[in-house]
């Protein structure tokens, strides 16, 4: 079974633009960025959805979360504005099954989201 790719961006087996990384979580650019800022959050751990997390993971989302605040922060956001989101499976267009998180900013979005 071929590995994850956000495993093998964790491990450094692929490159990215890694912007903040801790034992648990790191954080790099969206390839195909969506905003003038479109950061991925993700955990170390691999968990392919959201409908995965347990009671275990708790701390690990709400680090992510806050992470998503700093970041939001260091980019000049926390005022204006941001989005983060999690998109699960199909209906959601998840693509990569392993939990990130994306923070977009820098643009004004349109709500409902499509
Ligand atoms: P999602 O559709 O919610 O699963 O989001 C997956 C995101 O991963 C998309 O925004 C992609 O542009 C992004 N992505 C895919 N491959 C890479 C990569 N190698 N480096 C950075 N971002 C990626």
């Amino acid at each position: 079974m071929p590995k994850c790719l956000f495993c093998s961006i964790s491990s450094g087996e692929i490159p990215a633009t890694i912007v903040y990384q801790d034992t648990d979580l790191l954080a790099f650019e969206d390839i195909a960025p969506q905003a003038p800022v479109h950061l991925l959050i993700i955990p170390r751990k691999h968990l392919p959805t959201l409908n995965e997390l347990t009671s275990a993971d708790h701390l690990l989302v709400g680090k992510m979360l806050s992470l998503a605040k700093d970041l939001a922060a260091k980019n000049g956001l926390a005022e204006r504005g941001y989005r983060a989101v999690f998109n699960c499976n199909r209906d959601a267009c998840q693509s990569v099954f392993h939990i990130h998180l994306h923070l977009l900013g820098g643009r004004t979005f349109g709500w409902p989201p499509g």
